[in-house]
């Protein structure tokens, strides 16, 4: 018996674990769960769980329904909310087919496949999410529009305040689940939230985002209150962005450190930030997969907008940031258009892909922006090569549908699955006829 899994079934026993909930998430990031009873959890190691694939948001075509879930023992823990009494554990799962095949449409599996890719040439990828989320006092909402918790703004002290209490009391739970937790802040918006998340492997924490969120839900459930990750539930405050800081590790070392580089930025560094912005547009779709998140990139509130790079410049769609003296291993790039909404598997995915593209195929880096790009005119950005990510759900579609570095990434499944979804979005929403055509429109036409 595999140590791992030994470990996982003595604690269940020790603990007196009554349930163990097996987590998976569906193409559109959504977290599955299905409980099993303990004296499941040995079957389950051996030869997986199995369930209607079909049923689940691009999981699998309807004739190859049958699917397995299996769970990586590593990953085990006990969820803090449901308390100590009868506790409940959790794993994430690899999804296969019924011969043992990984499921080609589980997005951990994507991950797997494009970490590997770049193990293959000796990297190892790390990402530290900056999580931005809006709390309300409920999820419900009248002719005001929904309504945020407080008034406050970025880095704001609250005394006593809802926010306070409930960064306290999520930052806890994250570490009780072993997820390390590096700022916690107050954002600029009423209500608005920021937590950031140690580096870590990019699988480890694709896996951590989809507990954070669950985490934070369930808080604010506590709390009497309602969070959202929606990209943008006010037209009037910023945005909630999920800027996601990358790196290559080659061994041990920072492949993007280099002493003596301009911002000791190595040449991989280069070639990565330069892929990253050739590939922003076709990655949009699932780096900014709603509708509203576009409202969010075109909507001001310091979401990037246009497709260049700066050091320290917080207008730029990548961003470098200063190196403290002798942190070399953590040199790192900032992207800042992915939102708190993506399904973290694949926007990863495809962020490492683009940046490993610039690296395989060396890239040239454009120079870099040194003004606040939002205050240049359009002619100007023009002239200086700086072009604009896609302005809507639509036309980051149709910047997908060329992409074969996104085709390749996801594999042709999860690709052709993510047009159709996003396709029937858009279409959905441009049949509607909205309140601002009407108090534009209807009296005066
Ligand atoms: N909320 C902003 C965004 O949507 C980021 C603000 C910040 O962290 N400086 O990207
Ligand atoms: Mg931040
Ligand atoms: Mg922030
Ligand atoms: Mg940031």
């Amino acid at each position: 018996m595999d140590k791992q899994r030994d470990f996982v079934l003595r604690t269940i026993e020790e603990r007196g674990v009554k349930f163990i909930r097996l987590w998976f998430t569906d193409v559109v990031g959504t977290l599955k769960s299905v409980a099993i009873a303990p004296a499941e959890v040995e079957g389950a190691f051996t030869e997986g769980i199995g369930f209607d694939g079909s049923a689940i948001e691009g999981l699998s075509r309807t004739y190859e329904s049958d699917l397995l879930a299996y769970p990586d023992p590593s990953t085990f823990q006990t969820l803090p909310w449901r308390g100590d009494v009868d506790p409940t554990g959790r794993m994430f799962c690899d999804i296969t087919t019924p011969d043992g095949e990984p499921a080609v449409s589980d997005p951990r599996n994507v991950l797997k496949r494009t970490l590997a890719h770049a193990a293959d040439r000796g990297f190892t990828f790390y990402t530290h999410p900056e999580i931005e989320f809006y709390l309300l006092k409920s999820s419900k909402y009248g002719p005001e529009g929904p309504q945020p918790v407080d008034s406050a703004g970025y880095f704001d002290n609250v005394p006593g305040g809802t926010a306070h209490d409930f960064r306290r009391r999520s930052v806890r739970m994250l570490e009780d689940l072993g997820i390390s937790v590096e700022f916690s802040h107050h954002e600029s918006g009423p209500g608005q939230n920021e937590i950031d998340l140690r580096y870590a492997d990019a699988l480890t924490t694709a896996d951590n985002i989809m507990t954070f969120r669950t985490v934070v839900k369930e808080v604010a459930i506590e709390q009497g209150v309602y969070a959202t990750f929606m990209p943008k539930p006010f037209s009037e405050f910023p945005g909630s962005g999920m800027h996601t800081h990358l790196s290559l590790f080659e061994g041990d070392q920072n492949a993007f450190y280099e002493p003596g580089a301009q911002y000791q930025l190595s040449k991989i560094g280069r070639q990565f930030i330069a892929g990253l912005l050739r590939h922003a547009g076709e990655i949009s779709a699932v780096t900014n997969q709603f509708v509203n998140s576009y409202k969010r990139l075109w909507g001001g509130g310091e979401a990037p907008s246009f497709v260049c790079w700066g050091h320290n410049n917080r207008s730029a769609l990548v961003r470098v940031p200063l190196y403290k003296p002798n942190k070399g291993q953590s040199a790192r790039v900032e992207y800042r258009a992915i939102d708190s909404a993506a399904n973290p598997y694949l926007a990863f995915s495809l962020l490492l892909a683009a940046g490993l593209k610039g690296v395989e195929e060396g890239y040239e880096l454009p120079p870099e922006a040194e003004d606040d790009v939002w205050m240049l005119s359009d002619r100007e950005r023009r002239a200086l090569g700086y072009s604009p990510l896609p302005a809507s759900l639509d036309h980051a579609i149709e910047e997908m549908e060329r992409s074969e570095l996104v085709a390749d990434t996801l594999g042709e499944e999860v690709f052709r699955y993510v047009l159709a979804n996003k396709r029937a979005e858009w279409q959905d929403y441009r049949s509607q006829v909205t309140p601002f055509e009407l108090t534009r429109n209807l009296e005066i036409l």
